[in-house]
């Protein structure tokens, strides 16, 4: 997808700031944290949501949240707590149409979720 900006971000062509990367996966920091520790976690695969996550993508998935494990542990906040999002879709809230995981923590979140 050459118009995607997570995409862009994945292959280097706009700069961001890169926390983790692999052959499948990136992690960066969000431009705009809602949360201390707020971290964008994506699949290099250009999915659109997690509507786009059919079954030949469970060892992605499964690889994915070992990363936002491991990640969530580095930046200090495994035990102190964190959440875990994907917005899907117009109602869901989704803004740019790359799958990610949105890992928050380093404070008490709000408890609503909806
Ligand atoms: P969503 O609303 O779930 O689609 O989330 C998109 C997220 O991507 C938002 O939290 C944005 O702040 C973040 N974002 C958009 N552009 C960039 C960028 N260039 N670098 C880092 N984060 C970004
Ligand atoms: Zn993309």
């Amino acid at each position: 997808m050459s118009d995607c900006i997570f995409c862009k971000i994945a292959r280097r062509e706009i700069p961001s700031e890169i926390v983790y990367e692999d052959d499948e996966i990136i992690a960066f920091k969000d431009i705009q944290p809602l949360a201390p520790v707020h971290l964008v976690v994506i699949p290099k695969s250009h999915l659109r949501s997690l509507n786009d996550v059919t079954s030949e993508y469970e060892a992605l998935m499964g690889h994915l949240l070992g990363v936002i494990r491991r990640l969530a542990s580095e930046f200090g906040v495994a035990e102190s707590g964190y959440r875990v999002v994907t917005n899907t879709g117009t109602d869901g809230g989704q803004v740019v149409g790359h799958l990610h995981f949105h890992l928050l923590g380093g404070q008490a979140l709000n408890a609503k979720i909806g």
